[in-house]
């Protein structure tokens, strides 16, 4: 109860949210490190249709950890990690899904590491990751075929596998294969170079009677004449015959040049979602999920400085953490804010730091408070788009050197008393407010930590 009464009194969280996510969590159970540090675990509430429970546990682990973690610390005196704790978990794992053996993970050629139990959801992906759980339950029968695109190291072919997985773990004897592009060119090159008509019948027959058929990077095969003729003849016989087709690509069918238009309208038939680089809240759950995975423990400093600092690409984010780990291990130093400024130098250079612009700041803000940026530079006027866009207007006055003119251009074209007088209000409310100043100095931290 005190380091509930703590949270309310001393962070800015708005009555809903604290009901919503503050207040269901119910302590569990204390695991102490020999550390002396404690590790808390929060039973987190049963699973309901607006609640599934992943969804909650990642926001909560990413919005609200931190400041549970600061509060346990201060009202307890002893550094705190939070954890989770599902009843239900508990229960079901005596009785969970045999794992796949890896022979039929080796065959299907899929990482056993990509599970959708490993993947991380959060704004930027999950379309892609509903889309795809809806494609595992019923392969074939709902989204066919399901066409994921991103940018490099987001977490494409991590998604595309838990899918095999799961179909493979429900039914350890369907066919699925996973292939690159390259490799089904490379193999189709084989086969036609053998000059033998049972090896390009071979290819075919392995192509050809499939459940469940995941190709990745799809990008590669334009401009081979001879893939995408095979593929477009592999693609008509399994989805003629209901079999479950998946395609990765860095971009939409529409931007892919150059792409055959009868392949490319085949690709619209189904689903087409995208998966975006991840915000900050989603950065600091996969770094966390990856703390849990590999069985490691780092200090919430070094954890928030990589989430802050990589940002573009997953791969890169949990390579920053294994770098660090790894060379405060080797050098038996320990691992904290200084040796992760010096181990990622390299990566992180001061010198190409994100300028700060309105567009920035606002993106920031809109990302902070959870609402769209749009809404943000919007006309609506509920109470927190107000206040939102009245801070972010105050912040673009502090942080920039741009005119009020142009402030309130970048807010939709506000005059500039409308700005002068947001830019006013925040200003008395820092001084006054001790909430709004706490918020303007997260916020500050977060657009010059950026
Ligand atoms: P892509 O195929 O889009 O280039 P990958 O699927 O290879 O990206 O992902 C790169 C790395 O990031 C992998 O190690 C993957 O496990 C990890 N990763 C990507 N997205 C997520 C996520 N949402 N949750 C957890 N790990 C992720
Ligand atoms: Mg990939």
């Amino acid at each position: 109860p005190d380091i509930l009464a703590y949270i309310r009194n001393e962070f800015e969280i708005s009555e809903i949210s604290y009901g919503m996510w503050i207040s269901p969590l119910k302590p569990h159970h204390l695991l102490q490190n020999s550390d002396g540090n404690i590790q808390l675990f929060v039973e987190i509430p049963e699973e309901n249709d607006n609640l599934p429970n992943a969804g909650f546990q990642t926001f909560v682990s990413g919005r609200y950890a931190g400041i549970i973690e600061a509060a346990v610390e201060a009202v307890t005196g002893l550094s705190c990690r939070l954890a989770f704790y599902s009843a239900k978990e508990e229960q079901s794992a005596g009785n969970r899904t045999k794992p796949v053996s890896q022979q039929i993970l080796s065959n299907a050629k899929l990482d056993p590491r990509y599970t959708f139990d490993t993947f991380v959801v959060g704004k930027n992906n999950n379309l892609a990751h509903a889309a795809s759980l809806a494609v595992a339950e019923n392969p074939g029968e709902s989204y066919n075929p399901l066409f994921i695109y991103g940018g490099v190291g987001l977490g494409k072919t991590h998604l595309m596998q838990s899918i095999a997985h799961f179909v493979l773990q429900h039914n350890p004897s369907a066919k699925v294969q996973y292939v690159t592009s390259e490799s089904f060119t490379n193999e189709l090159i084989e086969a036609i170079r053998s000059k033998n008509n049972f090896t390009t019948t071979e290819f075919r027959d392995k192509y050809r009677y499939i459940d469940v058929l995941l190709i990745d990077d799809i990008q590669f095969i334009i401009g081979k004449d001879r893939t995408q003729e095979e593929f477009f003849h592999t693609f008509n016989a399994l989805h003629g015959a209901k079999k479950q087709i998946i395609i990765s690509s860095d971009k939409p069918p529409k931007e892919l040049a150059t792409l055959e238009d009868r392949l490319r309208s085949r690709f619209e038939w189904g689903l087409t979602v995208d998966i975006q680089p991840p915000d900050y809240e989603t950065r600091m759950a996969i770094l966390r999920k990856r703390e849990e995975l590999d069985h490691i423990n780092v200090d919430n400093e070094v954890i928030q400085y990589i989430a802050s600092n990589v940002r573009s690409n997953i791969r890169e984010l949990e390579g920053s953490l294994t770098k660090i780990v790894a060379f405060g291990k080797l050098n038996h130093m320990e691992v904290n804010l200084e040796l992760a400024q010096n181990v990622l130098r390299d990566i992180i250079d001061p010198n190409v730091k994100q300028e700060i612009t309105p567009q920035f700041i606002i993106q920031v803000v809109a990302e902070h408070y959870g609402i769209s940026e749009l809404d943000l530079v919007g006309t609506k006027r509920t109470k927190e788009l107000a206040t939102a866009r009245q801070v972010a207007m105050y912040l673009c006055r502090e942080m920039t050197e741009v005119s009020l003119q142009q402030i309130g251009a970048h807010f939709g074209g506000k005059d500039h008393t409308t700005v002068l007088y947001a830019i006013k209000k925040i200003s008395t409310e820092v001084e006054d407010n001790p909430d709004t100043s706490g918020t303007v100095t997260v916020l500050k931290k977060k657009i010059s930590a950026q």
